[in-house]
């Protein structure tokens, strides 16, 4: 029996802890908030991110540390990585949260991203502005998410009032990439340096959060391009764990926006969808076993579910047989405006059963009119040029 600490409580958490239940696996997690919702599947220590009392104890009593919360503070990740294993490695980690960092390290590794500059001051943002052209994005280097530390600036009396908001911050200006579609490549690499990829998955995202994740949806050359530049990655930090890296395409190039050391958003639909998730072969990589077959087991579309949980997810439907293949997931959290709360999975082996389900089912959840499922029908393959 084995016990793995996490740095963090939530949701990935939760479903890190429920796959490693059928794996004998106990867990114990380090979360200042009260209610976190993997509470429920282990042990709760509830304390600060640098609460050396409860970093020891984490690290005292984990044989190997994970986290699910990307902004755990550099010092508390290197003090329990004085005290035992911790994957992903905290260098990856570091470097995650600090987007300049980020950006530079995929440059120097040949992994194509939009050019972009560091800015600190107000004339900084001017001179990144005269070589970027505008539109261009202007991103807080630490703590942004989902959207948030960041403003598009479309015109010049944009820059002003987004240097407002965020100018009392270290920050990084990219060029705006018009995008054809956005997806993300996962994959696992094992503590031997195997590695393994899941199909890359297509992401519609609204008001910066994901929406919608749909695989698989490229075809072969697609996918092994973008396995490449994670490979690339992983590699670099001796990678041990799931990593996700977030892609735009544009006429046929995939340019890297940001990668995340640890399961991801839109991975959610390999728990349905694929024949071993993502959070099972995170757990396997990190105890040293070997990894699963990352195989679609058949198509796979996940709507996050935001704000509160819909009726439809408890009550007894009347419209049984579009509800097969439809899979719930509730993280048991806190009903609030904007907050992940759970997410469904659709699955199904033809493209066209999977979005006439689909359809349904945004209908059910109000928010068929400001998705596009039309636009997810088919593959890619036609944009790789
Ligand atoms: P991020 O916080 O960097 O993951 O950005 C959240 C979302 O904002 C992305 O998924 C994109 O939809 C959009 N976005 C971020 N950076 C850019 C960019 N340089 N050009 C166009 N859209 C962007």
């Amino acid at each position: 029996m084995k016990t793995i600490g996490i740095l963090g409580g939530g949701q990935l958490a939760r479903m890190l802890a429920q796959a490693g239940q059928s794996m004998g696996l106990e867990f114990i997690f380090l979360d200042p908030a009260a209610d976190a919702c993997a509470a429920e599947l282990g042990e709760h220590i509830c304390a600060d991110w640098d609460d050396s009392t409860a970093l020891h104890e984490l690290g005292h009593r984990s044989d190997v540390v994970t986290f699910d919360f990307e902004n755990v503070p550099e010092a508390s990740a290197s003090l329990i990585a004085s005290l035992c294993p911790v994957y992903p490695p905290p260098q990856a980690l570091f470097v995650s949260q600090d987007r300049l960092r980020e950006k530079s390290l995929m440059q120097e590794l040949g992994i194509p991203v939009a050019a972009f500059y560091p800015v600190s001051t107000r004339p900084d943002l001017l001179a990144a502005i005269e070589q970027l052209e505008l539109p261009s994005v202007l991103k807080t280097r630490r703590f942004g998410y989902d959207g948030k530390g960041q403003a598009v600036l479309r015109l010049q009396e944009d820059l002003e009032r987004s240097w407002q908001q965020l100018g009392d911050q270290q920050l990084i200006c990219e060029r705006f990439v018009s995008f054809d579609v956005e997806c993300s490549i996962i994959a696992a690499r094992g503590r031997d340096g195997r590695s393994v990829f899941w199909p890359l998955t297509r992401n519609l995202h609204r008001e910066g959060v994901l929406a919608i994740s749909k695989a698989p949806s490229f075809d072969q050359q697609m996918q092994s391009r973008a396995e490449a530049l994670i490979q690339r990655l992983m590699d670099h930090f001796d990678y041990t764990g799931v990593m996700a890296l977030e892609l735009f395409l544009k006429d046929g190039q995939l340019l890297a926006n940001e990668f995340a050391p640890r399961v991801h958003n839109s991975g959610h639909w390999t728990i349905d969808g694929a024949r071993t998730s993502q959070f099972e072969n995170h757990l396997r990589a990190i105890c040293g076993l070997p990894l699963g077959s990352t195989e679609s087991a058949s198509k796979a579309l996940m709507f996050n579910l935001l704000g509160h949980m819909p009726g439809t997810a408890t009550e007894s439907v009347t419209m049984a047989e579009h509800w097969q293949q439809v899979h719930w997931h509730d993280y048991h959290k806190t009903a609030r405006d904007g907050r992940k709360i759970g997410h469904v999975t659709v699955t199904g082996e033809s493209e066209s059963g999977l979005l006439a389900r689909a359809a349904l089912l945004a209908g059910e959840l109000g928010v068929a009119a400001e998705i596009n499922l039309e636009s997810l029908a088919g593959g890619l393959d036609s944009v790789d040029k």
